[in-house]
């Protein structure tokens, strides 16, 4: 009986190295078997990752739920009980990828390969290999049977790189919201940081800014420009160009923005670390914009999670050196805080302009604004604790992605992926896309520890 003891003992971490040795390689196995399906958007075509995700799920006696909205346009979920005595947590990715043009490609997008400890294809890194380590993570609780406070539900989503206004996950949203309902998610978005060979920061995406386009267009007097005249469209663009630069939105520090800077105070420069170390101490208003302002022409990067931006970005006026024209247009991109309303922006940008004659159109975003995710929670605790030794931080992001959707029907979402060094972050979207061999390896026992902490009795 001692001896059985005592083998069983001895076995335990062998069983658990063996494990882990299985999430790795089920996951590189299906990452590679997903980059190989074309879900290229547009069209997409995403029903041949489902179908794949659907008999790879059903072999570990998983069940899964197809959802189409349009032609071949299909999701899938799935979902592992928990005694229901938390609410669910959502694993989400997204199966379709932006096409590829193999002419710019020293490799060819659709065939996966293992290169110099990479792993090359299109979706390698966005975000294919996250997909096929949530599906490893799902297969693993279900095959040691790890005991669930909560349902993990794994959300594999159609059409997230189209760039429509309207996409599949409004449908979704609308028909079948109880499908995807969660306290808690993980999806993209975090571009967590890996450097010789090692996690170096973990970025967990909490709060995105939303992007919004908007036009300027001042009117004047035409006529021949031998004769001016003092309404010159040229000139009183150029007024309202200079006015819009020149003004400092006030700088508001949510708890991600904070958390981030406090994390990187630790590691910055002597000189940008005092820098945030005074936004951080000082008190809300004019004393925080001044050393906001200060922050930002050391590190731009830094200023911008600080504040509402509205930058110029091109110009359209005249025809002809000698011809006053009737009217010259400037072309802004403003990138609004986390719970930011496009219409109160637009009235402090008709303010600051402050020009009757100059009209102001834009095109508000189409998703309701969600504010900052809140970091004193379960999941963001796991995401510390299974990382010890790891910095990491929370992280708000210039642009979005589908958690915003999640968001704005009430779920906590989280942008924590593969971590990947800075050249692999140039090629997402690019040519020879690719995703380190060890990070994805290192990922998914990192997301398993997360998912058994957050869900697991
Ligand atoms: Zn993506």
């Amino acid at each position: 009986m001692i001896s059985l003891l005592l083998a069983a003992l001895a076995a335990a971490p062998v069983f658990a190295a063996n494990r882990d040795a299985d999430l790795r390689r089920e996951t590189l196995a299906h990452a590679k078997a997903l980059i190989a399906l074309d879900t290229s958007n547009p069209p997409g075509n995403e029903i041949i990752a489902a179908r794949y995700i659907e008999d790879a799920l059903k072999k570990e006696g998983i069940a899964s739920e197809l959802y189409t909205s349009t032609g071949t346009r299909t999701s899938l979920v799935a979902r592992l009980k928990g005694d229901g005595s938390k609410r669910p947590l959502l694993l989400m990715c997204h199966i379709d990828v932006v096409p590829a043009d193999p002419k710019g490609w020293t490799v060819a997008p659709f065939t996966p390969l293992e290169k110099d400890g990479y792993l090359y294809g299109r979706g390698a890194a966005d975000m294919k290999g996250q997909c096929a380590a949530e599906m490893a993570v799902l297969s693993f609780l279900k095959r040691t049977g790890t005991p669930l406070a909560r349902d993990v539900i794994f959300f594999a989503e159609a059409d997230e790189e189209s760039g429509a206004s309207v996409r599949h996950i409004d449908s979704l949203l609308r028909d079948k919201p109880e499908l995807v309902a969660a306290e808690f998610g993980i999806n993209e978005g975090g571009n967590s940081v890996w450097k010789d060979g090692h996690v170096q920061e973990i970025r967990v995406e909490a709060a995105e800014k939303e992007y919004m386009d908007l036009t300027i267009t001042a009117k004047g007097k035409p006529g021949h420009s031998s004769v001016p005249t003092e309404d010159n469209a040229l000139a009183r663009l150029a007024g309202a160009i200079l006015r819009l630069s020149a003004h400092r939105f006030p700088v508001v520090l949510n708890p991600v923005a904070r958390g981030f800077l406090e994390r990187q105070a630790e590691t910055s420069s002597p000189e940008v670390s005092a820098a945030i170390k005074t936004v951080l101490a000082a008190s809300e208003g004019p004393q925080r914009d001044a050393a906001g302002a200060a922050l930002a022409r050391l590190a731009p990067e830094f200023g911008a999670m600080l504040r509402d931006t509205v930058t110029p970005t091109m110009l359209k006026a005249g025809y002809k050196s000698n011809v006053i024209p009737a009217d010259a247009t400037a072309t802004f991109n403003t990138r609004l805080l986390p719970g930011r309303k496009a219409a109160d922006m637009i009235a402090d940008i008709r303010r600051i302009v402050n020009d009757p004659r100059i009209e102001i159109a834009f095109e508000p975003p189409t998703r309701a604004p969600v504010g900052a995710m809140p970091i004193d929670t379960p999941l963001y605790r796991a995401a510390v604790e299974s990382a010890p030794g790891v910095r990491v931080m929370p992280y708000m992001a210039a642009w979005t992605t589908d958690s915003a959707d999640l968001r704005a029907h009430g779920t906590i979402m989280y942008g924590i992926n593969p971590p990947t060094t800075s050249e692999d972050q140039k090629r997402i979207h690019g040519e020879d896309e690719r995703v380190p061999l060890a990070a994805l390896d290192w990922y998914v026992t990192y997301l398993r520890d997360i998912v058994v902490k957050t869900a697991g009795k």
